[in-house]
């Protein structure tokens, strides 16, 4: 049996690995994992690359060598199409940096798919949007968001340096959820760093980071405490928070609100919700939701063809709130880690012969993290009895243990130990920002 997974995000990678290890390394099925990237970063650290505090480059897992190491087969590419009479998939050529051809486009047959391919930013259809901002949907683009960065920090402090400047350096966040709060306190963490490693013109006034937000308050998935906690902790550093601002158009360097207000930046991020990736839409005969996601049934199989399952934020899987009202299971870290749990497991008994489990979605609360400066959150079910809301130093260590979590789920206990190990080492050996 060939079992093809698409997307080695944090869903696909721990699926991976998983049927890696209990039937590739057996031979009991073929394990193939395709991504369009060469190698892994956890995408809830993606505002932490944009700031330069975590370095890609260091904390990225190369798929061929896991691949090597945990029993499945790796290939670079970007899924294209499908045809589902014949079960196989095709792959865009693969090009280089030049635009020169590395692979001609491929067919890959499958028996059992399963779609892990993420989401990306939604523009709304907003004008200008996809031109003009920087998404963090993938690590090449939080890199670029990076490398921008610097370099405006190193040109402000030189024109500070020459004419002392009035001048600020302005980045605008579009989207008060958790990407658009964290990324704004990553910020500023960023400048200190930047003014103690020798930039040192730059001072806080010189940072302008204006957080928009069309609803009336932070964090709309979130309580209302921790938006307001967030809300109070962001205005002490000296973001500019501003709610019930809808964008109406952006162009280069300009963002226009509904009320027809010019709000200037040097760079715009925009980060106000997701969608399931447009080749989706392309693909016949399955349903979808509005947010372009693939219905999934209880065992995580699309509603159409039960022999591709979906799973991450590309997946439709509807949920009853506390209320009994239907929505879907949130776009979540933690909600693709649950579905590839029940996707392996799924898999496996299809095998054997067994009958399939059904997916039932725990929800253990969410975390915001504002860089060093403090967290918030809530946790809920197997990490508090009831629900506990949870603040500073105990909630940036829960946030963090997120983290360790997916790496015990790609790389067992003693890696993972070694790798906290380690990244505490390089805490005092390595530089606290990626400075190019
Ligand atoms: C800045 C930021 C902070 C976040 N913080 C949190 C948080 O604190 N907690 C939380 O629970 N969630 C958080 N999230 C959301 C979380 O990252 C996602 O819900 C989660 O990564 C979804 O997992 P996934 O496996 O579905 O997709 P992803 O992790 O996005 O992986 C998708 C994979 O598919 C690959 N891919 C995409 N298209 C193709 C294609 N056409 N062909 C081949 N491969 C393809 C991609 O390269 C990627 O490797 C955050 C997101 C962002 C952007």
């Amino acid at each position: 049996m060939k079992i093809v997974i698409v997307g080695g995000g944090a869903g696909g990678l721990e699926l991976a690995t998983n049927l890696g290890r209990q039937l590739g390394r057996k031979k009991r099925a073929e394990i193939l994992l395709i991504d369009r990237n060469h190698a892994h970063v956890w995408k809830p650290l993606l505002h932490e690359v944009a700031s330069g505090s975590l370095d890609a480059d260091i904390d990225s897992v190369n798929y061929r060598v896991h691949a090597h190491k945990n029993g499945f087969n790796f290939k670079v590419g970007s899924l294209k199409g499908l045809d589902r009479d014949q079960k196989c998939l095709y792959l865009e050529p693969l090009l280089d940096e030049e635009g020169e051809e590395v692979l001609p486009a491929r067919t890959e047959h499958y028996d059992y798919l399963v779609l892990a391919i993420g989401s990306v930013s939604n523009d709304f259809s907003v004008a200008g949007v996809a031109e003009n901002c920087i998404f963090l949907d993938q690590p090449d683009q939080a890199q670029l968001f990076h490398r921008r960065l610097v370099n405006q920090f190193i040109r402000l402090n030189s024109e500070i340096a020459r004419e002392s400047s009035k001048r600020t350096l302005h980045i605008a966040i579009i989207g008060g959820g958790a990407t658009g709060v964290e990324l704004s306190a990553e910020l500023f963490k960023a400048r200190e760093w930047f003014s103690t490693y020798g930039l040192r013109h730059v001072e806080s006034g010189h940072l302008k980071v204006s957080l928009i937000e069309a609803g009336p308050r932070l964090l709309p998935a979130l309580s209302e405490r921790i938006s307001s906690a967030a809300k109070e902790e962001l205005l002490k550093l000296g973001v500019q928070v501003r709610l019930s601002t809808t964008v109406a158009s952006v162009d280069k360097q300009t963002i226009t609100t509904s009320e027809g207000e010019h709000i200037k930046a040097d760079q715009i991020v925009w980060a106000a919700g997701v969608k399931a990736p447009d080749i989706l839409r392309d693909i016949e005969g399955l349903e979808k939701n509005r947010m372009n996601q693939l219905l999934v049934n209880d065992h995580l199989q699309l509603t159409k063809d039960p022999s591709i399952f979906a799973l991450g934020d590309c997946a439709g899987c509807p949920l009853k709130d506390n209320n009994g009202e239907p929505r879907w299971v949130p776009p979540r870290a933690q909600s693709a880690h649950q579905m590839a749990t029940t996707v392996g497991k799924n898999l496996v008994n299809l095998l054997d012969n067994k009958p399939l489990e059904v997916f039932k979605y725990q929800d253990y609360g969410s975390l915001v993290s504002l860089s060093h400066y403090t967290a918030f959150g809530k946790l809920m079910g197997g990490l508090a009895i009831g629900s506990m809301n949870v603040e500073g130093r105990l909630a940036r260590m829960a946030y963090v243990s997120l983290y360790r979590m997916h790496q015990l789920a790609i790389h067992g206990w003693y890696r993972t130990v070694l790798l906290s190990l380690s990244s505490k080492i390089n805490h005092f050996i390595r530089p606290r920002l990626k400075l190019h």
